[in-house]
């Protein structure tokens, strides 16, 4: 196991850690803080700064005078895009402390977060820096008798709220666009995760990101986070996270008029007929479901197998599950860390309690992982689980490594069967028929339909979701710049 950067041990060591606000590093005004752990060792990282009311509400006003006063807003796009790109070579520069940090906080493999988060996230920068300065800002409109134009501009302080599973590859999809496009933000990363975020502000301040554009307020979601979703001074709110949580910011961003994106779960199904590759679908998608220990808002959870090729799929999933290793982070053989906390570790196995009682079947046999030298960490075995269609473990997101088998063997009755979620993120079509599996793929509903592969992101690729799993646009498309910026129409009569 490679030892901690000396930069990640000092950046740990400076507890507790203080939050970001206008270019300055304070203390939560109240002076409180809070924990975070390791999920892996179950153990206190780092104390940190526990935000509220009061600190949103420094941070808010310290973003209104940078919308207003430090140029940001006003500078060309390609002013903005160069301190941007410095930004991305930064975290590029610094991609090891940020993929140790990760790690260390959501307990995911530090070589997936080097692999993919962080990379990931640099590149986002990248790719709406490159998009703003190549978007126009003022189209004339063609209407006899006016001379007028449209001017797209920022619509000011943008607040986000952020979760805990991929808490830097989101601060890059959100506030990569936004600050593209001119706007200043507040983030309050999760309670559980807010380390990454931290370390982002410390390299936006190296950047030059002039102060107050980027504030980072760290604390609890019915403190920090409702305090940030019912400011006034907010003009655009963007929210990742549970339906339920995401229900309340919508809420609070509807007293206020306030425009809101919401990227909620998901209860994602992969629909697998009878002439694909058996053993290379079912690898694929242990793999799918097994990601950041299940922790994907828009993994396949819902396996609808051809019945002709159900035994040999299962038989095939299960042994390349159970042949997974689970163990900490950091260690290079790992496939699956533990979940972010104790709490998640206790809803994954209630899931899989209440999954039981009410009829289903167990597969695979899931449960509490016991990992040696790591005994209080949060770890858990994949699990597989088959059973009728209302089961509470098909309909509602787990949000662990635990994938429900159903079988089928037509076309209609499996799409049926796929819509009948109340969930609309992602879902994949497998099948070496491409006229079958663009057929499904279009009639499937929900944001994102995948052929051939599970967990698909590109820059320039929308994602995002419909019905429980969210609205307002998604993210990673070049559409979700267009949302940070506003249309103001310039108008003047021709005499
Ligand atoms: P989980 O319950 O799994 O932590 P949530 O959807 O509750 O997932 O959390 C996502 C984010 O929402 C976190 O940053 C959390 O602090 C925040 N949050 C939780 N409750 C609220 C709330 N009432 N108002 C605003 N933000 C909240």
């Amino acid at each position: 196991m490679t030892p901690l950067n000396p930069e990640v041990t000092k950046f740990l060591a400076t507890q507790p850690l203080k939050m970001f606000i206008d270019g300055r590093w304070v203390e939560a005004k109240s002076g409180a803080t809070f924990e975070t752990r390791d999920p892996g060792e179950g153990k206190v990282l780092a104390k940190v700064a526990e935000g509220d009311a009061a600190d949103v509400g420094a941070a808010v006003a310290a973003a209104q005078k940078a919308f207003q006063k430090s140029g940001w807003a006003t500078m060309p796009a390609n002013d903005r895009a160069v301190i941007l790109h410095r930004l991305a070579d930064l975290i590029t520069k610094h991609a090891d402390n940020l993929a140790q940090i990760e790690s260390l906080d959501v307990g995911k493999p530090r070589g997936q977060a080097a692999a993919f988060d962080v990379p990931h996230a640099a590149q986002t920068f990248r790719y709406y820096a490159d998009l703003a300065v190549q978007t126009r800002r003022r189209e004339p409109i063609a209407i006899s008798g006016f001379d007028a134009r449209t001017v797209r501009v920022p619509y000011g302080v943008c607040g986000f709220i952020f979760p805990w599973n991929f808490p830097f590859l989101l601060v890059g999809w959100g506030v990569a666009p936004a600050l593209a496009a001119g706007n200043t933000v507040v983030i309050k990363p999760a309670e559980d995760t807010p380390l990454s975020t931290l370390y982002f502000a410390k390299l936006a301040e190296e950047a030059g990101v002039p102060a107050g554009v980027i504030n980072v307020v760290t604390g609890f979601g019915h403190t920090a986070g409702a305090a940030l979703a019912s400011h006034t001074g907010i003009k655009r709110m963007s929210f990742t996270g549970s339906p339920e949580v995401g229900r309340l910011i919508a809420e609070a961003c509807g007293k206020n008029l306030v425009p809101v994106k919401l990227e909620l779960g998901g209860k994602g199904a992969a629909v697998i007929f009878d002439d694909v590759n058996v053993d290379a679908v079912a690898e694929a998608l242990a793999g799918a479901v097994t990601l950041n220990a299940g922790q994907v808002c828009c993994t396949a959870t819902r396996w609808l197998v051809h019945e002709k090729i159900h035994d040999a799929f299962v038989k095939k999933a299960t042994s390349t599950l159970a042949a997974m290793k689970i163990g900490y982070g950091a260690n290079p053989e790992t496939n699956i860390g533990p979940v972010v906390s104790e709490k998640q570790r206790m809803r994954v196995m209630g899931y899989l309690d209440r999954g039981m009682k009410t009829g289903a079947k167990l597969l695979l046999e899931g449960g509490h992982a016991e990992v040696k030298g790591y005994e209080q960490g949060y770890y858990v075995k994949p699990a597989l689980m088959t059973g009728a269609p209302d089961n509470v473990c098909a309909r509602e997101e787990i949000f662990g490594p635990i994938a429900y088998v159903m079988k089928f063997n037509d076309e209609d009755k499996g799409i049926e069967l796929v819509n009948s979620s109340a969930y609309g993120l992602a879902n994949s079509v497998w099948s070496a028929d491409l006229e079958r599996a663009n057929r499904v793929a279009e009639r499937l509903v929900a944001g994102n339909s995948w052929i051939n592969a599970h967990n698909l992101f590109a820059h320039g690729m929308p994602y995002g979701g419909c019905n429980l799993s969210g609205c307002g646009g998604g993210v990673l498309g070049p559409e979700t710049l267009a949302d940070y910026l506003r249309n103001q129409t310039v108008a003047r009569p021709l005499a």
